[in-house]
């Protein structure tokens, strides 16, 4: 391969491209390296130009009504084609369930290297991508330097901060590719029951974790964050051992960095911890006065959250009338 150049960013998860086009812009900053966006699927001219005011200076559009649905055979085509006849020096692919698979795949047919969950990115002074990501449990970093071009990561969704958008224009690359038929057809789409807002973009989470005894006793949290205006998490065990949700916060689940954290009855392993680290104001209640969670807490609450949480509720109550 000749020449590579370019940072190019793809997610078939359109928010989490936007991110990652903020944390390349960051990445990049004070070099002339240009930023592309990559955009696959049918319809997504609109999305084309709204790109650019998150930052990006390029698309390389492939509208194609076969691109309809996300199917890694006909994406990965279409992304490799794309990748061979333009040598991005780095490409930056959102780490979901699809996208990771999709980077992997990438990598192996380019006969190149791929760094998957990426929490940190860095450029070396001799212009290679340095990136770490989180192993063991979150017990230990690994730090990986590509040697080869393209360099593909996977960074997951909350590792960089979508921008406000600015008016910006550039240049859209429309590129025509040969699409095979998908081999499978999507007759229909399900979308699960989720809340308004996903607990990744929720300003305020109130957390609770194996202090709580009972599943109704969850409640008080879910008043709570309701006079908040913000959402419930948990920790892995409720989901995983006593199955009352199914998802967690926590390094094997979702990452948030809301303006307030509230964990109520959580030892602040550091699995959930990983999760939970970014937020901007940690109030911890914990009847242990050496619990771990203290460590990483701006507000220490030692006692039973059986009477606290009530207490704050009842407390917010009274303000709220008064107002
Ligand atoms: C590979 C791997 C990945 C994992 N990933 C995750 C993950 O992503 N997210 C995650 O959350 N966990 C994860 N875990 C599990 C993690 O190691 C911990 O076991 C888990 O976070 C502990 O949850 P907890 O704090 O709710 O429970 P515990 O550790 O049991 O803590 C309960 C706490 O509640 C306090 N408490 C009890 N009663 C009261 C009361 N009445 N009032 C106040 N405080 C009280 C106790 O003092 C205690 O500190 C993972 C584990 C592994 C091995």
């Amino acid at each position: 391969m000749g020449e590579f150049k370019g940072l190019w960013v793809y997610s078939e998860n359109y928010d989490l491209m936007l991110e990652l086009l903020a944390g390349s812009c960051t990445l990049i900053k004070n070099s002339n390296i240009e930023l592309a966006a990559v955009l696959l699927g049918s319809g997504m001219k609109e999305k084309a130009n709204e790109a650019f005011k998150y930052g990006a200076d390029k698309v390389f559009l492939i509208d194609n009504p076969r691109l309809k649905n996300f199917e890694i055979k006909t994406y990965l085509d279409a992304l490799t084609g794309l990748v061979k006849s333009n040598k991005p020096e780095i490409l930056l692919i959102g780490s979901t369930k699809n996208g990771k698979e999709l980077a992997s795949r990438l990598a192996a047919r380019l006969e190149t290297g791929c760094t998957p969950d990426c929490s940190q990115l860095t450029i070396n002074e001799d212009g290679w991508l340095v990136t770490k990501r989180i192993v063991y449990s979150g017990r230990a970093v690994v730090t990986a330097i590509f040697r080869k071009k393209p360099q593909i990561a996977a960074v997951p969704p909350r590792i960089f901060e979508k921008m406000e958008p600015k008016e910006k224009s550039g240049e859209i690359v429309n590129v025509e590719v040969t699409v095979e038929e998908p081999k499978l057809e999507v007759v229909g789409i399900n979308k699960m029951k989720t809340a308004d807002v996903k607990i990744e973009e929720a300003q305020i989470v109130v957390c609770g974790g194996r202090g709580i005894e009972k599943k109704e006793d969850f409640k008080s949290l879910e008043e709570l964050a309701q006079l908040l205006k913000g959402q419930v998490g948990n920790t892995r065990p409720l989901a995983e051992d006593r199955k009352w949700f199914t998802g967690w916060i926590g390094l094997s689940g979702k990452k948030i960095k809301p303006t307030l954290y509230m964990g109520c009855g959580i030892s602040g392993m550091i699995q959930h911890v990983a999760g939970m680290r970014d937020s901007q104001l940690v109030v911890a209640i914990n009847k242990d006065p050496e619990a771990a969670i203290f460590e990483v807490a701006d507000y220490v609450v030692v006692g039973d959250l059986y009477e606290i949480v009530p207490a704050i509720v009842e407390e917010l109550k009274k303000k709220m009338k008064s107002v």
